[in-house]
């Protein structure tokens, strides 16, 4: 099966020049990766790392000052090709004192749907991002996480191949903040391609196919998932009943960690350790294993890892003050 290049940047820099003496933030540094038709690609990095200014570049806001970004293959400077895309900026500006439906068609008349078509449209996006019950309240009157899907549905609206979502979950509950993440990966299912930056790594492990993480204006580590994060075990988590100070003893070095919890003793064992010869121990010196989990190298680890050991850019002396 051939893959389709959706999205490509190459070499992108920008830096911006801030204050009376036009000091330099050289926000985005030489980033280049591409994304797949089909996919969810997942783009993280600490805050200011880069990624709203990427995303402008890739939406045409801002022009890089060196690089290419490439959309559909041809230059985003394209206006045309701009209409293949939906966006959904940070913080997105809604205009409180509409409803959703009145909103999209408003939208959608900016994009030169007929009537017919945009109320259609309006009805169908209101359906697939769970504001179909609410359709007779300003948009002011929505939860963060309302507001955020009916921003989705603005991007929606004129059906777009590659949908980009910044930071859609920022500042959303755990339910909010699944209901996004369930609504992106609708979006995949119909096909569409999206750049997915979001600072809720655990969700950007569960949906994304591949991930970009970028520090400091860098591209640090780009890839699948599965070849980012690895097999290896890091440490497996048990908890046990029954315990006695011989096991501990027996077991040694390969316990890092043991705390009690009333009668339940839960321990860290070394993710080297030889798992089955430390089970046997446990049960022969008569305690009672409850659960066991292996632990492996998450996404998290990745950022964290990453982002710690990337040289820290120095930082411009400012003459300012
Ligand atoms: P992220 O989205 O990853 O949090 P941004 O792309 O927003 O990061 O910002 C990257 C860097 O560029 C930050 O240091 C930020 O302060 C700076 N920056 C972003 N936009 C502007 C701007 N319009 N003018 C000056 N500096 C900016
Ligand atoms: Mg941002």
């Amino acid at each position: 099966m051939s893959t389709e290049i959706v999205l490509q940047l190459e070499n992108v820099s920008k830096t911006f020049r801030i204050g009376f003496f036009r000091k330099k933030v050289e926000a985005v540094r030489q980033v280049s990766f591409e994304i797949q038709r089909g996919e969810i690609f997942g783009l993280v990095g600490p805050n200011g790392a880069g990624k709203s200014t990427s995303i402008k570049m890739i939406t045409g806001l801002l022009q890089p000052d060196s690089g290419e970004v490439r959309v559909f293959g041809e230059s985003v400077a394209n206006v045309a090709l701009r209409k293949r895309i939906g966006y959904l900026p940070e913080n997105p500006v809604l205009y409180e004192h509409l409803k959703a439906p009145e909103l999209l068609d408003f939208y959608g008349g900016l994009v030169g749907l007929s009537k017919k078509v945009r109320r259609k449209r309006a009805q169908e996006l209101l359906e697939l991002v769970g504001l179909g019950d609410a359709l007779d309240r300003p948009i002011g009157k929505f939860s963060k996480g309302m507001k955020q899907r009916a921003g989705i549905a603005q991007a929606l609206i004129n059906d777009p191949e590659l949908v980009i979502l910044d930071e859609p979950q920022s500042g959303l509950d755990p339910i909010g903040r699944r209901e996004i993440r369930d609504l992106v990966v609708e979006l995949r299912r119909q096909g569409k391609t999206i750049l997915f930056c979001s600072h809720i790594l655990p969700d950007v492990e569960d949906i994304c196919d591949r991930v970009a993480l970028i520090h400091q204006g860098t591209v640090v580590e780009v890839g699948f998932l599965h070849e980012l994060i690895g097999t290896d075990v890091l440490r497996y988590e048990i908890f046990a009943r029954g315990w006695s100070d011989e096991l501990s003893t027996a077991l040694g070095d390969a316990i890092e960690e043991i705390v009690a919890v009333g009668e339940v003793r839960r321990l860290t064992l070394r993710g080297d350790v030889d798992l089955d010869d430390a089970l046997a121990t446990i049960t022969r010196l008569g305690a009672r294993v409850e659960s066991l989990q292996p632990h492996r190298e998450n996404l998290e680890d990745i950022f964290v890892r990453d982002t710690k050991a990337a040289p820290v850019k120095k930082q411009p002396v400012s003459v300012a003050q």
